[in-house]
């Protein structure tokens, strides 16, 4: 089981990259389950049809939710979760998060489903204790920051790098680098890969800015579903070798290695 955390400033891309990487590595065989991190509780968007999942804070304020309550197997075989949120106005957004990492582990989700891929799709607008709790912990192996070449979107993935450098010194999860999400603007690549050197990281895989990518959003589905001839789905299943490869390297290393033997 290799578990990765994507995060990212929202509205980037993390859950359309998310769900296409689950889907491509899905469609490999593997076992993939995605745990929506974002109380706007719509990372699993692409493989229910668009259809919205009762998330696991909302399943625990109605009563004592079983693991079929809140894991649904989607029909290109992703298990999705979605955390939720609190009531707007009242009380923290990352509680959701720490609230169904408690309850898939009390309810034996791993030993249950047992996925060789773990995915978190993370806000990280703000580094707060709850959003920050994939990076912590034994939670994620590894994060990749979802960015795009516009300011905003670099200065969000420097803070998220940030609190993963912190949180690497106890051994925590490590930076894996950087999928660069492309909105067009000038100097794009260039600008993405200046910010690499300065942060000492790489770029796993870059997505151009894509219609079909809208196209299958508005069908609920993934373009690796829905255009999988396409250049698109292409780069999103070079994104998967990435991760896969990832994978492979972190278990060879083993847990302790991959953090630097922290
Ligand atoms: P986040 O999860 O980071 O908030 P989303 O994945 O929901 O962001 O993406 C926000 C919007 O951007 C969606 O409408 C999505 O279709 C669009 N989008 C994301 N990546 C691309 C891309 N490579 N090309 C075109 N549109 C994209
Ligand atoms: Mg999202």
């Amino acid at each position: 089981m290799y578990k990765m955390a994507l995060y990212g400033k929202g509205g980037i891309g993390k859950s359309t990259t998310t769900c296409n990487l689950a889907a491509a590595l899905a469609a490999r065989g593997f076992t993939v389950l995605q745990i929506g991190c974002d109380p706007k509780a719509d990372s699993t968007r692409l493989h229910t049809g668009g259809a919205s999942l009762p998330t696991v804070l909302d399943c625990m304020r109605d009563g004592d939710p079983g693991l079929g309550d809140i894991v649904l197997r989607a029909p290109n075989g992703v298990l999705c979760v979605e955390a939720g949120g609190p009531i707007p106005g009242q009380g923290c957004a990352g509680r959701g998060i720490i609230a169904a990492f408690d309850l898939l582990e009390k309810l034996h989700a791993y030993e249950e489903y047992r996925p060789d891929f773990v995915l978190y799709d993370v806000l990280g607008d703000v580094v707060c204790g709850g959003f920050a709790m994939p990076m912590r912990g034994r939670y994620a192996d590894q994060v990749a920051v979802v960015t795009s070449g516009e300011m905003m979107s670099l200065y969000a993935a420097s803070n998220i790098m940030r609190a993963v450098a912190g949180f690497q010194k106890r051994g925590y999860a490590q930076l894996l680098g950087l999928v660069a999400n492309l909105r067009n603007v000038e100097d794009e690549e260039g600008k993405i890969s200046r910010f690499c050197v300065e942060e000492r990281t790489s770029v796993i895989a870059t997505v151009p800015r894509s219609s079909l990518v809208q196209d299958a959003e508005d069908a609920g589905a993934t373009v690796i579903e829905l255009f999988p001839d396409s250049l698109t789905a292409d780069v999103y299943r070079a994104l998967a070798d990435g991760v896969e490869g990832a994978a492979r390297e972190y278990s060879k290393r083993g847990a302790c290695g991959a953090n630097g033997g922290a």
